[in-house]
């Protein structure tokens, strides 16, 4: 695909190529995210955040990869405090708020409505996840960090991958996106565990079919995890369903714990988890006995997402030759931290 300039909307834009040039670019990225260089690549440009459902990392680490690149950001979040409270139009807003940056992340509760903003926006959109259906730069960072788990294990490659997504399949839009993401890739093996009610929507179970994978469904964990490499656990999303009382049906289903762990997987099972993990106690999908397995990657995936979205503007702004001139070692203290 032409990075320049474009919006980045689904992981259906990306072919394979597209994938190693981003984590060709995020690897690139690494002095800076880690704050042993700076650079002002972008001195001068505009992040729009623009976030109308709750965010914390997403919203934090893609103004954060901004501001590494030397650019400014100017957050909106909520419709309280926005003028879609007073009945503006999606076009409107896009219209007016693409001529006061130089692009723009954007997140929405309803599905689809980050590619109908984009279609009226005169600057590059990224979609930071609409409703149930997206979050392509999410599953971006989670390939990234598999990847890196997986090279961390003195294996190379991602064809032939095992990887078990767990909890709420069907209003999860990261494993969604991951799944696609998954479609460029041979000879993959995805065991969907999830409440019969809250599986993975068939079309994409179908896509990984027709990319030929193995996919395997349950409604089980014990059992369904003893042959991955990678354990994605994610959150019942609460803010789906109709009501407290319908979520809190199937809240605390699935618990992954030390013991579970050491009973189930594989001694190198790599735990993931898009964050935020319910850790309340009627919850607890990743129990807190978990923070010192060396196999607790969920850290290091919200690190990475840094780097795969400053590669992401770096493409998109095309600016990725350009990073290194007049970059500088940092000059305050720093702990080694990454
Ligand atoms: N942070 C992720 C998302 O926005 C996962 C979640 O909220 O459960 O989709």
């Amino acid at each position: 695909m032409k990075f320049s300039g474009s919006h980045i909307l689904s992981i259906s834009q990306f072919d394979r190529s597209d994938i190693e040039r981003v984590f060709e670019v995020a690897d690139r990225m690494a002095p800076y995210a880690h704050r042993q260089r700076v650079t002002k690549v972008l001195d001068g440009a505009i992040l729009g955040n623009m976030f109308f459902e709750p965010s914390t990392r997403t919203r934090v680490s893609f103004g954060c990869a901004f501001n590494l690149l030397g650019g400014e950001v100017r957050e909106t979040t909520g419709f309280e405090t926005s003028a879609i409270a007073k009945g503006e139009s999606l076009y409107d807003t896009a219209r007016v708020l693409s001529g006061y940056s130089d692009v723009i992340v954007m997140r929405h509760p309803v599905s689809g409505s980050v590619a109908e903003f984009a279609a009226a926006s005169r600057v590059p959109v990224m979609n930071g996840g609409d409703g149930a259906n997206e979050h392509p730069s999410q599953a971006l960072l989670d390939l990234y960090t598999i990847r890196k788990e997986l090279q961390h294990q003195g294996r190379s490659d991602l064809d032939g991958l095992r990887i078990a997504m767990i909890g709420d399949l069907k209003y999860g839009r990261t494993v969604h996106s991951l799944c696609k993401l998954l479609c460029l890739y041979r000879n993959v093996t995805v065991v969907l565990i999830a409440p019969t009610e809250l599986q993975m929507p068939p079309a994409i179970v179908e896509q990984l079919r027709s990319a030929g994978h193995t996919v395997l469904e349950s409604d089980v964990m014990e059992g369904s995890i003893s042959k991955v490499d990678i354990a994605y656990s994610t959150r019942i999303q609460e803010e789906r369903f109709a009501d407290r009382a319908e979520a809190d049906l199937y809240r605390g289903r699935y618990r992954l714990n030390q013991a579970i762990y050491t009973r189930n997987c594989e001694p190198n099972t790599v735990i993931m988890h898009p964050l935020p993990r319910d850790s309340r106690s009627e919850a607890n999908e990743l129990d807190n006995d978990l923070n010192d397995n060396p196999n607790l990657a969920i850290f290091r995936q919200a690190d990475n997402g840094v780097l795969v979205r400053m590669a992401l503007f770096a493409l998109i702004l095309d600016v990725v030759e350009q990073v290194d001139k007049n970059a500088r070692d940092v000059n305050w203290y720093t702990e080694r931290r990454f």
